[in-house]
């Protein structure tokens, strides 16, 4: 089916742009909220698509496409921030309502872009440039120190288009494509922490608790929600830079502000590194961990209802991400459940319908409770048993 069907009601369409996991996970909470989803897909195969009957295929970068779809919704909202700006320049211009804005969107599409307005707005960063080719590489790094982190500043997930550079002549090839990069210092950093905030269009705004989200080679292997021993100055000192930011830059739906703590000193206690406005990995835990899930907020959010509470269900939720492992031996996942469901009834498992290829996302599980180490050990077996890292 192509078309989305209201609800009978007066429901809303909620449209979104991309038809990755982000869209597959906001399905639940719309069908208990009665609102249909349409979802523009890249193809019959995306994630979402196995779980929401509207999902026209299209790419998100096709103007003809992105306008015909919006065409069905009474709101358009994102899975993911390669939209460009010209199409949704167009879209607002026809009168669509896009959440968050492309005003607001562009923050997270580019990080140079990103670093010049936080840095105006007085936020910690990291020290960085615009370095447009290897002798501005060379004098940043003659003054902050090597290596220095560069970046591409569209395009990056994941760790890709983020490379540690020793000496400039290292990042020739990247300069031959000719586009600015944005270049940073490496920050020595204690751990990273990430903000969840959620603004509606009429300002009304909430952020759940700093969470602790734990790296493997530049992937967010687990988070844990609230992050443990944090500041409680510190936090609070988060929490409000999430707000305020969300607020001056006018999101709209769930933003994440990807922090670095840094050691206890003289100077800032953080730095952001950066924003992403959609639900977001470091917030998966709120699935089963909050009485308001990021998702159901986000739909609250671009469609300007109330937002939900975030109040913690449990004194501890972690999030441990399930990448694939090997697809001849371990593509089978099903297989996994009757292991894992007998061995740990309060286990939460969330796979997004992806095929399993190796260190690909294909899911989460969510573990909670009152000892943190039990707690995360938990949320690890299941996602090793899984990924077949472990078989019992
Ligand atoms: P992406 O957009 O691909 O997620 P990020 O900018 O978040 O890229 O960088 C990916 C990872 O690289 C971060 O999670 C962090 O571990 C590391 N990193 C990024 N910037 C810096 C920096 N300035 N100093 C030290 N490590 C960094």
């Amino acid at each position: 089916m192509d078309r989305p069907l209201p609800a009978p009601g007066g429901f809303p369409i909620v449209g979104i742009v991309g038809g990755g996991q982000l869209a597959r996970m906001c399905a639940g909470p719309a069908v208990e909220l009665g609102i249909t989803l349409s979802v523009l897909a890249e193809s019959t195969q995306a994630a979402a698509a196995f779980a929401i009957p509207s999902a026209p295929v299209g790419a998100a970068d096709d103007l003809e496409a992105v306008r015909a779809f919006a065409r069905d919704c009474d709101v358009v909202t994102f899975d993911h921030e390669q939209v460009p700006q010209d199409v949704l320049a167009a879209l607002v211009a026809e009168g669509v309502t896009v959440h968050p804005s492309p005003e607001a969107l562009v923050h997270a599409q580019d990080k140079l872009v990103m670093r010049n307005r936080l840095s105006q707005m007085g936020i910690p960063c990291p020290a960085w440039a615009q370095v447009d080719d290897v002798a501005a590489l060379r004098a940043f790094g003659e003054a902050h120190g090597w290596p220095v982190v560069l970046k591409t500043p569209r395009g990056g997930y994941d760790g890709k288009g983020v490379r540690v550079v020793r000496t400039a002549e290292d990042a020739a090839d990247w300069f031959a494509h000719g586009e600015p990069l944005l270049a940073e210092e490496s920050v020595d950093f204690v751990r990273e922490l990430a903000v969840l905030v959620t603004r509606s269009p009429s300002g009304q705004a909430s952020v759940w608790p700093i969470v602790h989200t734990v790296q493997t080679d530049g992937i967010c292997t687990s988070v844990v929600a609230p992050a443990a021993d944090l500041d409680e100055e510190l936090a609070g000192e988060l929490a409000a830079t999430g707000l305020r930011i969300a607020g001056e830059l006018g999101v709209t739906g769930v933003m994440a502000v990807e922090v670095f703590e840094l050691a206890a000193g003289d100077g800032a206690a953080y730095v952001v590194n950066e924003l992403a406005m959609r639900p977001h990995n470091s917030g998966h835990w709120t699935q089963d961990g909050s009485v308001t899930s990021q998702f159901e907020q986000h739909l609250r959010a671009v469609l300007d209802l109330p937002l939900g509470a975030v109040t913690p269900r449990s004194p501890w939720t972690v999030m441990t991400n399930v990448l694939g492992g090997d697809p001849e031996r371990h593509g089978q996942l099903y297989p996994t459940y009757k292991h894992l469901m007998a061995r740990d009834p309060a286990l939460r498992i969330h796979l997004y319908g992806k095929s399993v290829r190796p260190g690909r996302k294909i899911g989460h599980v969510n573990t909670y409770g009152t000892d943190l180490a039990e707690v995360t050990a938990r949320g690890r077996h299941a996602a090793d048993y899984l990924q077949g890292v472990i078989d019992e």
